[in-house]
């Protein structure tokens, strides 16, 4: 049986599930092909959205229209917002939450998504055929560029804008046109998206015990990865690991520490009731195909409402000691990890139990976090334990932790190995540069975490839907989102380990916040037609607010007797002479909300505020305190944007650039990059480099 649409996502993993959100809502026809529909959005790992850099990214999903945020927010059972001790920078929303109803709170957002259909089945083979006019031709071509005027050619970009990063000048040979099923069905589409996450050729190990799976108690994918490998997409393997799932009624919880959540009711997403009007758009395919548009209600209504309804459960600490650690070490002979049963790279940032006491041999604890799993089951989560060692190890050393005497488990932790496709072989679209019509998201990219997934969800979802229609691809800058820097990182720069996001990637880490996501992504999410004018409406209502605020600081003038007996209360130097509003609250001991007692105008403004009033509080404040840094910021990005400007792909032969350093050469070579900015960022492209690119086009 042959079936035709114009989007097929295979796998319903986080990038799955917003790529395929993302395209049938701005009105692709879709597919979803998954292998367990009660295993959709599963979190393989640990019941938690968010944390340091990802809790920015799941903002940004929810600023450009994605669901993650509205799901997190409708099943959490504990939010707490890190880092609140340092600046608002490094500020990140994480949520603990209920895994199951992360499941069914998903599946209620995709069965009602209008031009949206699952199928369960496992997809064996991409269908590849040659892209029209290319037949065994090098469908590529490589001026000799350098002409001195090379650079009149060169189309200038607004920095904000969406680009195209289909090279003009390289057509990929092959095109992708559809997948078969293990069920034997065959789906045709124009745009295929690959989010096959930790499946692609699985393999668990539990001590010298070796599963094929892709999860627990999951089969693997077998034959997908080498029907795209066969075209030349090139393929590696990378592990990754677990930790066991514990029975509460076997843990003694008083001799833990208990960790409670955040108390003020903070969530994800900015928009907290998606309207029955809207969250689609109409424009999409206006001018190309007709799309049988649909302004369609969003599914959480009644899921998320303003806050999930579910109980806050606090999360308890407690540490391994020295004899643990003697029965782990005794089992290392036995870990997979250090018999050389595996051999691929795991994430550095989330070592095994194991390779913390290898790596660390003279501490002599390690904290635990025990994390539920759930409002309605026994199930918890023993976040820093992930193991491989085989199972009977893993419960006698835990056994010897005073809290975990009486120690039952439901699973063991297991390590995974996959295979993943080089993501330099990506166009910033996260489409591929060697089969057309083919998407990559998540895992499968070599990317580790559910939001890093989603991230590059969306962006596949929204760009595999526009390529049904010719349109341009929407590319994210470094300096718009984290889920720009993801994928400008994964496409210049490829991955050697499994990649997270963590808020030193970012060069512009001030201007991408977590509160600041809707003003940086809400207008880009409604014109791409996936953010509703509902949800744009909101966002300006709030920036206008937030603006009166701004006005409000920079024209009132404060006296020094209105306010210095509070300067001096709060710890701060009394003024000598009255100053603007704003130049105080530069002071990090003064807050909006400790001077307003002493300020009745500032009172009377921040009351004529109805809805949000800390939310706006909070970011005109940050805005005010942080000002200098933001336009210091926001210069530097200026100045990257004219790099950014200036495309370079198919314009030079680099092996043929002398003036180049060899390792350069050999970068620009295989990288291939579109700009002068993406070439440095190119590991081993140096400035001077980049200098002599900038000489060969007249700059
Ligand atoms: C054991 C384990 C431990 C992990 N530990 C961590 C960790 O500590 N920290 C961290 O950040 N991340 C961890 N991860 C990774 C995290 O789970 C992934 O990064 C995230 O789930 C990736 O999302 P994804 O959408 O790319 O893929 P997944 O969530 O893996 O989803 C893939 C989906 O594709 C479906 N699928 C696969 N092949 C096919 C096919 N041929 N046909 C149809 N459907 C298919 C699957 O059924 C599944 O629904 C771990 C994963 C595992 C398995």
């Amino acid at each position: 049986m042959e079936k035709y649409y114009d989007v097929i996502v295979i796998g319903a993993g986080h990038a799955g599930c917003e790529a395929a959100h993302a395209a049938a809502r701005i009105g692709a026809s879709t597919l979803l092909i998954t292998m367990d529909m009660n295993k959709i959005a599963q979190m393989s790992c640990n019941p938690a959205i968010g944390g340091i850099a990802k809790g920015q990214i799941v903002r940004e999903i929810d600023a450009l229209g994605g669901a993650m945020g509205h799901v997190t927010d409708a099943t959490t059972i504990q939010f707490r917002m890190l880092n609140r001790s340092k600046g608002p920078a490094m500020w990140s929303p994480r949520a603990q939450c209920d895994r199951g109803k992360f499941i069914w709170a998903w599946r209620e957002v995709l069965e009602n998504t209008p031009n949206l259909h699952i199928w369960q089945d496992q997809v064996r083979r991409l269908i590849v055929e040659d892209s029209p006019g290319t037949q065994g031709s090098l469908a590529k071509t490589r001026p000799d560029a350098q002409s001195p005027n090379a650079e009149t050619h060169l189309e200038a970009q607004s920095p904000n804008a969406e680009s195209s990063s289909v090279c003009s000048d390289c057509v990929a040979t092959k095109t992708a046109v559809g997948v078969e099923t293990y069920l034997g069905m065959t789906f045709r589409a124009k745009s295929i998206i690959l989010t096959a996450g930790t499946f692609l050729n699985g393999l668990m190990h539990i001590g010298r015990v070796k599963l094929p799976g892709g999860r627990c108690a999951e089969p693997p994918s077998l034959e997908l990865a080498e029907s795209i490998a066969q075209h030349g997409i090139r393929v590696a393997r990378m592990k990754t690991g677990t930790p066991v799932r514990i029975d509460a009624r076997s843990v003694d919880f008083s001799l833990m520490t208990e960790q409670p959540g955040d108390t003020e009711g903070r969530k994800f997403s900015y928009y907290p009731f998606p309207s029955p009007a809207s969250e689609g758009a109409a424009s999409f395919g206006s001018n190309k195909t007709s799309y049988n548009v649909i302004h369609s209600t969003s599914s959480l209504q009644g899921v998320a409402g303003e806050s999930c309804g579910l109980p806050s459960l606090p999360c308890w600490i407690t540490y391994t000691n020295e004899a643990v650690h003697e029965r782990l070490r005794a089992g290392l002979p036995d870990s997979p990890l250090y018999n050389g049963q595996i051999q691929s790279i795991g994430p550095r940032y989330c070592p095994s139990i194991e390779t913390k006491l290898v790596t660390f041999p003279d501490k002599d604890q390690h904290q635990l976090f025990l994390e539920p799993e759930g409002t309605n089951t026994n199930e918890y989560y023993l976040n820093g334990f992930s193991s491989s060692l085989p199972i009977e190890v893993q419960i006698e050393a835990l056994r010897l932790i005073p809290a975990f005497r009486n120690l039952e488990i439901y699973r063991p932790g297991y390590a995974i190995e996959y295979d993943f496709f080089d993501p330099t072989q990506l166009h910033h679209s996260l489409e591929s540069r060697v089969i057309s019509g083919l998407f990559l998201a998540g895992q499968v990219n070599g990317t580790t975490g559910y939001e890093e997934a989603a991230g590059q969800g969306l962006i596949a979802g929204i760009n595999a839907a526009r390529h049904c229609t010719g349109q341009d691809s929407l590319v994210l800058q470094r300096d718009q989102a984290y889920i720009g820097v993801l994928i400008d990182d994964l496409v210049c720069k490829g991955v050697d380990e499994p990649y997270r996001m963590f808020t030193s990637r970012a060069e512009y880490r001030i201007l991408l916040r977590q509160d600041n996501a809707d003003a940086r992504l809400t207008e880009i999410g409604h014109r791409m037609g996936l953010a509703s004018s509902e949800r744009l409406y909101h966002y300006l209502k709030k920036k206008e607010e937030v603006e009166r605020i701004i006005r409000f600081a920079e024209d009132f003038s404060v006296k020094m007797g209105d306010v210095n007996a509070l300067l001096e209360q709060l710890g701060t130097a009394p003024l000598a002479r009255g100053c603007k509003l704003r130049e105080l609250l530069g002071r990090p001991q003064i807050s909006i909300g400790n001077l307003a007692p002493a300020l009745p105008h500032l009172r009377q403004l921040i009351d004529t505020i109805a809805k949000r009033q800390d939310e706006i509080v909070e970011e005109a404040e940050i805005q005010i305190k942080y000002s200098g840094y933001i336009a210091r910021e926001v210069e530097q990005a200026e100045k990257m944007h004219r790099l950014e400007n200036i495309r370079i792909r198919g314009r030079f032969d680099y092996s043929k650039l002398q003036s180049i350093s060899t390792e350069g050469r050999q970068k620009l070579t295989a990288h291939d990059p579109e700009t002068l900015a993406q070439a440095s960022r190119i590991p081993g492209v140096s400035p001077s480099d980049i200098n002599v690119l900038l000489v060969l086009l007249g700059r």
